[in-house]
């Protein structure tokens, strides 16, 4: 009876590891690479257009007062009289005072337009860091065959890449077979009001996007683990934004005579509980279909797993779980980012609030995470209400919509060897604020591996320059 057991068990081991197997072996590339094009060298114009455009200091400051419109209307006359072709052909509408929207016309009015969004606006250099700087950050500095400053990678190189392809073809006398928006913002960095004017307009007037394309994912050479070549990232979804706020109160007094628990020690508590329960995690659409694109390139133990995602979800997630990217990839995430109590060293304080901001998976709401939250905490006198705007996760582009398939396409003719993949966007972008006008929306910046974004030394590679204008060339020629 025992070895009957024994040798079914044996069979069924044998019979799933067979199975195991022939998934893996059968998760091969889709198709052979198309050839793509040699990008034609940057001529010393081009790469002069974009260092001046970093010489610019469009900054959004997080206190508005400290605005300078005097700088976005430079940057604006800079466009002006660097692209003429641009600023004949093409109509202009400025919206919010400093947010730009271009309209190409196309040859055929029936097809849906499509827009190119990137935004004028950078962060500020924080000034315990200015010294840290190798170059100065707004001289455009062109070094180790990289373009150094604030904007580089963030967003300047999708702008002036775009305003460069468009320039190009122009004086080839092309037009697009269907119109096409360009959509540079103004204020991103802090919430892009230009981006919700630009996309309320489009929206008044019926216009329906075939796709949206702004930044977003990247090109990777090196760093995916386990992929031996390099991928671009299609961010296909982008987290949504919640900050909530916790309130304690409770009475408190003179600290020579504490009582048990103070609002210092039920706020802690209630972080503590919050921390050590973190949500669960679970492999979300885009990151679905990135398994499926670049598992077949993997090594042998990530394409058997990644073609075998039923059986191994849990050591999937198990492996992303381990970087705090990687994390954040699988899991709505949680973390406090401002705690307060307290006036005097010698009073107990009657208030102590904390802000925990949370980054939601598509698919979850805000409202599910508050509810995940309180009853997380499981107590009645922390007070818990959202701090500011609520920005839901965005919705999914399917990956067999024309935006992803053309964008695909385009990348398999600019960028020789890389595989195009869906990703889940951690950060936001402003093209969320275009849900209402395209459900194809793609964030993508055709850039190899960016370097020191929002911090010190940023800088791309004038290679990725080079494969960005060909890449927009190549989009912009193939829009049928
Ligand atoms: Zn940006």
């Amino acid at each position: 009876m025992l070895k009957k057991i024994f040798l079914f068990m044996l069979a069924a081991v044998l019979i799933l590891a067979a199975f195991v197997l022939f998934n893996t072996f059968r998760f091969t590339p889709p198709q052979p690479d198309a050839a793509a094009l040699p990008a034609p060298e940057l001529t010393p114009q081009s790469i002069e257009h974009f260092q001046r455009a970093i010489g610019f200091k469009t900054i959004s400051y997080a206190d508005p007062s400290l605005f300078d419109s005097a700088r976005f209307l430079a940057f604006r006359s800079f466009l002006e009289t660097t692209y003429p072709g641009m600023h004949t052909a093409l109509s202009r509408e400025i919206v919010e005072g400093y947010s730009l929207l271009y309209k190409w016309e196309g040859k055929n009015p029936e097809l849906e337009p499509v827009v190119l969004m990137a935004h004028q606006d950078v962060v500020p250099i924080e000034e315990a860091t200015r010294s840290m700087w190798t170059v100065d950050p707004f001289a455009g500095t062109i070094k180790d065959g990289f373009i150094w400053g604030r904007g580089t990678t963030d967003d300047k190189i999708n702008l002036i890449a775009i305003c460069e392809a468009v320039e190009k073809l122009l004086q080839h006398d092309f037009r697009p077979e269907r119109t096409v928006y360009l959509a540079f913002g103004h204020d991103e960095e802090i919430g892009g009001k230009g981006a919700i004017a630009m996309a309320r307009l489009l929206k008044e007037r019926n216009i329906a996007a075939a796709f949206v394309l702004d930044e977003g994912g990247i090109v990777s050479a090196s760093q995916v683990p386990g992929l031996a070549k390099p991928v671009a990232l299609l961010g296909t979804a982008e987290k949504g934004y919640l900050s909530l706020k916790l309130t304690v109160t409770v009475p408190g007094g003179h600290s020579s005579m504490p009582q048990k628990e103070t609002a210092i020690d039920i706020l802690a508590a209630a972080l503590h509980r919050l921390r050590s329960q973190p949500f669960a995690p679970e492999i979300s659409e885009p990151m679905e279909g990135f398994m499926q694109s670049t598992g077949p390139y993997m090594g042998f133990a990530e394409r058997m797993a990644f073609a075998n995602r039923w059986l191994f979800e849990k050591p999937i997630l198990n492996q992303f779980a381990k970087t705090n990217t990687g994390d954040a990839m699988i899991r709505t995430t949680m973390v406090p980012t401002i705690i307060e109590a307290g006036i005097k060293d010698n009073v107990v304080p009657t208030i102590a609030t904390a802000v925990v901001n949370l980054r939601l998976l598509p698919g979850h709401t805000a409202q599910q995470a508050m509810e995940g939250v309180k009853q997380r905490i499981n107590d009645n006198r922390v007070a818990i209400a959202p701090l500011s705007t609520i920005s839901e996760a965005s919705p999914v582009t399917p990956v067999s919509g024309f935006g992803y398939r053309k964008i695909a396409a385009a990348i398999q003719r600019s960028y020789p060897q890389v595989i195009a993949s869906p990703f889940l966007v951690i950060g936001a972008t402003d093209s969320r604020h275009f849900t209402g006008i395209s459900s194809n929306i793609i964030k993508f910046s055709p850039m190899i591996d960016p370097i020191g974004f929002h911090g010190i030394d940023e800088r791309v590679s004038l290679e990725s320059y080079k494969t960005a204008l060909w890449f927009y060339e190549q989009l912009l020629s193939d829009l049928k």
